[in-house]
């Protein structure tokens, strides 16, 4: 193994050195300072301008250092400004980590790694008012680390270090994964069987994809098991971290599998609604794994079942339905889609005809009728009348059929407390007993500050979910009321279902 690494190691070399015919050519080197990534540039021409493809949430985490300063961005570009001719040095603040696995730039030097990287690539030079721009074969790449430096080659976006590359033989798509070489087997085993598996339905469902696939796995030393990823581009970057995953364990072989479903569908999605596109994704895997045979019909009745249930109890009131980044629109796209797209086969024709635009992806509500479309959309983006827009999208709530795991507790109290406090979550579940603040958003007929709920309409909080959310439901449909009682207490709090 150590004799493949040097091999490889010299092969990068010879690659990485620029061409003699570059005329902007850039050295550009890494090093890693308090878990922050220093990138410095020195670019041939002596200019005092220099452009990187970035979007505005990478440039977030760009400070300039030295001579250089960040001078413009928009959500393409930054432009870094030097006093220092042919000479930019910038820093990256240490990014959360949903960042770092799909935007860019990721990298942590100390532990091993690869990035993806391309956003603190030169782009080009601005000379004289001019655009020039910089070849990425014109960039030569190196990372310091105690005091060694080391060339290193991009491939395929991915600058890596102690990685194996290794592709797939003639198959449609061309798949090349970049595993790192800590990763554990059995990961790596699971994830290729599920990539391999997910491409080929989805292709036989959407047609094939007209682009080859890159996947990037990475293992890192951490201290709490993490778990992320996503799908960028043509590129999947999947990322895992802690002791817990270095043995096989049946939980995190279903989170996988679920991920790897719903992350290789992104290659067929386009830029939707979010919550189309999220919730088309989690749809999606639904469908294909209960194909496969991962997912049995039970279990795949109760994921749905529990996506309606959890969208309208969590995201009901206060949602902004159709805002990009809202963190309802996987489970309410997932229950709202198969709502109205039952089988496979209407789910698949639906996804065909969605359009960049995102023009047509409110189609699917044209089941409910079209005269409803214009009030429905106005609905779901106030805060006062989401709850009742998203009754009439998501229809009767299947609660009978959620998972013995769904927290009927904290479902339940949402959705109580969301409708005295204003959208405010003002409780705490432990143990079987939920603790209620008085809060001055809430305008409850409550005298103390602090309530020890013990049992809803008579049942003990330590009740089955269904039977709470049963018992619930009901009798906010018919009594507009829920009794909750304590030790010392019983109060009646006025609800609407
Ligand atoms: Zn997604």
């Amino acid at each position: 193994m150590k004799y493949l690494f040097q091999l490889l190691l010299l092969i990068i070399v010879g690659n990485a050195t620029a061409s003699s015919s570059c005329t902007n050519s850039t050295k550009v080197s890494f090093y890693q300072e308090d878990g922050s990534l220093h990138v410095n540039y020195h670019v041939s021409a002596q200019v005092k301008q220099l452009e990187l493809v970035a979007n505005n949430k990478v440039s977030t985490a760009i400070e300039g250092v030295k001579g250089t300063q960040l001078t413009a961005s928009d959500n393409q570009r930054v432009l870094l400004t030097t006093k220092d001719a042919g000479r930019f040095d910038i820093k990256l603040k240490p990014l959360g980590k949903y960042i770092n696995a799909t935007y860019t730039p990721y990298i942590d030097l100390g532990t091993a790694h690869g990035v993806h990287i391309n956003s603190v690539l030169p782009f080009s030079i601005l000379k004289d008012g001019q655009r020039h721009k910089i070849d990425h074969e014109c960039a030569t790449l190196s990372i310091q680390r105690a005091d060694q430096t080391q060339k290193i080659e991009m491939q395929d976006g991915f600058v890596l270090l102690n990685f194996t590359a290794t592709s797939t033989q003639g198959s449609q798509p061309p798949v090349t994964y970049y595993i790192n070489e800590n990763m554990p087997a059995w990961i790596v085993s699971e994830i290729k069987g599920n990539v391999t598996k997910a491409l080929r339905y989805y292709a036989a469902e959407l047609g094939d994809l007209a682009f080859p696939v890159q996947i990037m796995m990475s293992f890192e030393d951490s201290e709490h098991p993490f778990f992320d990823g996503g799908v960028y581009a043509n590129k999947l970057v999947i990322r895992f971290g802690g002791e817990a995953y270095k043995q096989f364990d049946q939980g995190a072989q279903r989170h996988l599998q679920q991920f790897v479903y719903h992350e290789i569908f992104h290659f067929w999605t386009k830029p939707q609604q979010s919550w189309i596109r999220e919730g088309g994704a989690d749809y999606a895997a639904a469908i294909a794994m209960l194909d496969v045979g991962l997912l049995d019909k039970q279990q795949f009745q109760s994921k749905r079942a529990e996506a309606s249930a959890t969208c309208f109890m969590k995201f009901g009131h206060g949602a902004n339905f159709l805002a990009q980044g809202w963190r309802g629109r996987y489970a309410c796209g997932l229950a709202v889609l198969s709502r109205f797209l039952p089988s496979k086969s209407d789910f698949f024709k639906y996804w065909k005809t969605l359009d960049k635009a995102g023009k047509n992806d409110l189609k699917v509500l044209s089941n409910v009728s079209q005269k409803q479309y214009p009030r429905l959309i106005s609905q779901l983006n106030s805060q006062e009348s989401a709850s009742a827009a998203l009754k009439t999208l998501l229809g009767p709530i299947q609660y009978q059929q959620l998972p013995s795991n769904f927290n009927g507790t904290s479902a339940i109290f949402v959705h109580l407390m969301a409708q005295h406090c204003q959208g405010v979550v003002s409780f705490h579940t432990n143990h079987n007993v939920v603790s209620l603040y008085n809060q001055e958003a809430c305008s409850w007929p409550l005298e103390k500050l602090v309530y020890e709920v013990k049992a809803l309409n008579g049942h003990p909080l330590s009740s089955k979910p269904v039977e709470l959310l049963t018992s619930y439901i009901s009798r906010c449909q018919s009594e507009r009321k829920a009794v909750l009682s304590g030790e010392t207490f019983k109060v009646e709090l006025p609800c609407a279902w």
